[in-house]
């Protein structure tokens, strides 16, 4: 028998359902429910086609009269019923609401949050890992996901107290790689056993980037063994713990007046650098 989820048109702002959903504006709320918000078709598509687990899909009513539109919300709608997901029609004020957005999506999930645990991870040789040291901003953080999708790393290790991926901020900037790339949280000290083990056992190799690294990230013989790229904070760069974990402290070389780059950026050339050497 296929379960199939709930349906339900909505129109207050009141109704408890909606308030439930846009309680996940706060983390605390996300974290106790184990689940986050995404918006627009394609996310949801995305979610749906990697087999995230979307619990409820809310959809502006108003598709429904778009004769392009129709077939797709039926769609998406029927795929969520039949994996058990419900089901929730509102107006536009309401996602407005429930996004913060005067122009709101017209579609929004409820997805089961994802994460694994450090001792999941199993490198091989060609693989190319990032870790992001306490990263605060979300957008940096939602970049540097879809930069990793994009570029073929393996996963991301959030190191110590950092921003949360499941926040609307970083799950927009992801543009669905979310969904794509294996997201890992780890303390310091699993951080720091899961680099021993990288060294020992997988036979890699750590490189960290630092603005006083004593190599140029290009001349880093990137292929021998899995690599993890380790980033810093965007104020105060890498904690002195985990510059301890490295095998290599790479700068990359930079010519104007720039104190540094932005996060994502030097992630994004990091993981290009060690992607055409692991190729
Ligand atoms: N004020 C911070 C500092 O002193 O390290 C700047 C941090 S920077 C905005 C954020 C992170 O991006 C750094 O910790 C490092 O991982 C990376 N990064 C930025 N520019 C870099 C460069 N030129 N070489 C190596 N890493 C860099």
């Amino acid at each position: 028998m296929i379960t199939v989820g709930k349906m339900k048109d909505v129109t207050s702002p009141s109704n408890p359902l909606v308030k439930g959903i846009k309680a996940l504006s706060l983390k605390k709320n996300r974290d106790r429910e184990g689940v986050f918000l995404a918006e627009g078709q394609k996310l949801v598509a995305d979610a749906l086609e990697s087999g995230w687990d979307v619990k409820t899909l809310v959809y502006a009513k108003s598709l429904l009269d778009d004769e392009h539109q129709r077939p797709r919300i039926e769609n998406l709608a029927a795929t969520v019923r039949a994996r058990g997901g419900d089901i929730l029609t509102v107006n536009e004020k309401i996602l407005s609401s429930i996004t913060r957005r005067d122009n709101p999506q017209m579609v929004v999930a409820v997805i089961g949050q994802r994460t694994r645990q450090a001792e999941e991870i199993a490198p091989e040789a060609n693989h190319v890992w990032i870790a992001l040291d306490r990263v605060r901003d979300p957008g940096n953080l939602g970049t540097i996901i879809r930069t990793a999708d994009a570029l073929g790393a393996k996963g991301i290790i959030l190191v110590g107290e950092t921003t949360d991926p499941f926040g609307l901020e970083a799950v927009r900037a992801t543009m669905g790689s979310l969904f794509h790339v294996p997201l890992i949280q780890a303390s310091v000290p699993q951080f720091q056993s899961l680099a021993m083990r990288w060294r020992d056992v997988h036979n890699g190799q750590v490189v960290g980037t630092h603005l006083k690294g004593a190599v140029d990230h290009r001349s880093i013989d990137y292929s021998c063994g899995p690599q993890l790229l380790l980033m810093g904070n965007e104020q105060q760069g890498l904690g002195d713990d985990l510059v301890r974990c490295c095998d290599q402290l790479a700068l990359i070389a930079m010519s104007g007046s720039a104190d540094s780059l932005n996060l994502a950026v030097a992630t994004g050339i990091m993981v290009f650098e060690a992607r055409r050497h692991a190729l």
